[in-house]
């Protein structure tokens, strides 16, 4: 889950400005779970918007924000009250603000309006319990966990080390970040209980950075055969002209 916090209403009203009239978006996945983006919170805020004076034209929210056809749709469905708004504040994690603004800015009705994030994205994470959430994985392109004992070093070593422990814990605690455990250990205990401890016998490569050049792209063979189709058939067609 992409974990969020909602920016303080003062960091909210900055960006604002002088708007006046303002449309809420939110959005129905994580940021609902992490009570960042769900009705409830748009309705909060619509709340402090008002006795602040600013008006509330339409509130979403997204199902998801992050996939483009939805949003579009949804944009179109509030073309009317998007048409005096002055400002949109997104309430979902940065991917779904981005897919926002960008088609914001390619419609005609509404490219003229800013976009600004209502929450700031923090981590992939996992919820330990209800409203606590622990970073988990920072999507690196190429996952170590088959060798590790399912946990993760590149997240949860405060160096990132590949082949650990660097020798620095103090008793069983990180020397880097002392609230926590130091990985590594929980590795080896984990690789012991499950019979995989000689894992680490084999020294780990440097991690290969180009499969984390950013932005990323992913395109499945599925969508890739289906463009070659299309390729095909046009080109057929053109040809039979
Ligand atoms: S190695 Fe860690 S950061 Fe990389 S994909 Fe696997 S869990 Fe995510
Ligand atoms: S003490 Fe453990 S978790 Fe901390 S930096 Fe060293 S190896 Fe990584």
């Amino acid at each position: 889950m992409i974990i969020t916090e909602q920016k303080s209403g003062e960091d909210l009203f900055a960006l604002l400005g002088s708007a006046r009239r303002v449309v809420l978006l939110g959005c129905s996945e994580c940021a609902t779970i992490c009570k960042t983006g769900g009705t409830e919170q748009l309705l909060e805020f619509e709340k402090k918007l008002k006795t602040r004076g600013l008006e509330v034209s339409a509130r979403c929210v997204l199902n998801p924000a992050c996939n483009a056809q939805v949003v579009k749709k949804a944009l179109k469905g509030i073309r009317e009250e998007l048409a005096g708004a002055d400002a949109i504040v997104s309430f979902s994690c940065g991917d779904g603000t981005q897919t926002v603004a960008k088609l914001v800015g390619q419609m005609e009705h509404t490219f003229h309006i800013p976009v600004y994030p209502g929450n700031d994205t923090l981590f992939l994470g996992e919820t330990t319990r209800a409203g606590e959430y622990v970073e988990a994985c920072r999507a690196c392109g190429r996952c170590e966990l088959g060798w590790t004992g399912g946990i993760c070093p590149v997240t949860c070593c405060a160096k990132g080390l590949l082949n650990g422990p660097c020798g620095g814990a103090k008793g069983r605690q990180c020397e880097v970040n002392a609230d926590e455990e130091c990985v590594w250990l929980r590795i080896c205990d984990r690789l012991a209980a499950i019979g995989q401890l000689d894992n680490l016998l084999e020294i780990r490569p440097p991690r290969d950075y180009l499969k984390n050049v950013h932005p990323r792209r992913h395109v499945l063979e599925s969508r890739r055969s289906a463009d070659r189709l299309k390729e095909a058939r046009a080109k057929e067609g053109q040809d039979a002209k």
